[in-house]
C-alpha cells in the first residue's frame, strides 16, 4: 500500500486517489500542426525513476496536486499544490483546500 501526501490532508491510503497523469505535459496551441496534438494525446514517456504526476484526491479534500514519485520504487519525493513548484517535500498538510465550485475540472 502507498501513502501519498495530500497537500492539505497529509499521508493517506493511495485508495483515496486517482492517478491524473504526466504534471509535465503542455497543451499545444489551438492552431498547432496536427503532429503536435497526436503527439500530446497519443505518446507518453516511459521514465524509470523521478516523475512529475497529477493525482486527484477524490476521497479527502477532492482536490487536484502534483506528485514528483520514482517509479522505480513508488516512493513519494515531494508533493504540492498544481501552481506552487515541485521542489520540497511535503509530509505535513500545508493549508485549507482550495474552496470548490460546481463544475471544477483537472487543471
Ligand atoms: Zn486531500
Amino acid at each position: 500500500m502507498m501513502l501519498i501526501p495530500c497537500p492539505w490532508c497529509g499521508p493517506r491510503s493511495q485508495l483515496e486517489f486517482t492517478y491524473g497523469g504526466d504534471a509535465t505535459l503542455r497543451r499545444p496551441a489551438a492552431d498547432a500542426p496536427e503532429a503536435a496534438w497526436a503527439e500530446y494525446v497519443y505518446l507518453r514517456e516511459n521514465p524509470c525513476g523521478p516523475h512529475d504526476e497529477l493525482w486527484y484526491h477524490g476521497a479527502g479534500c477532492r482536490s487536484w496536486f502534483s506528485v514528483r514519485r520514482d517509479t522505480r520504487t513508488h516512493e513519494i519525493l515531494a508533493s504540492s499544490p498544481v501552481a506552487a513548484p515541485l521542489d520540497a517535500r511535503v509530509d505535513q498538510p500545508v493549508a485549507d483546500p482550495p474552496a470548490l465550485r460546481d463544475g471544477q475540472q483537472a487543471p
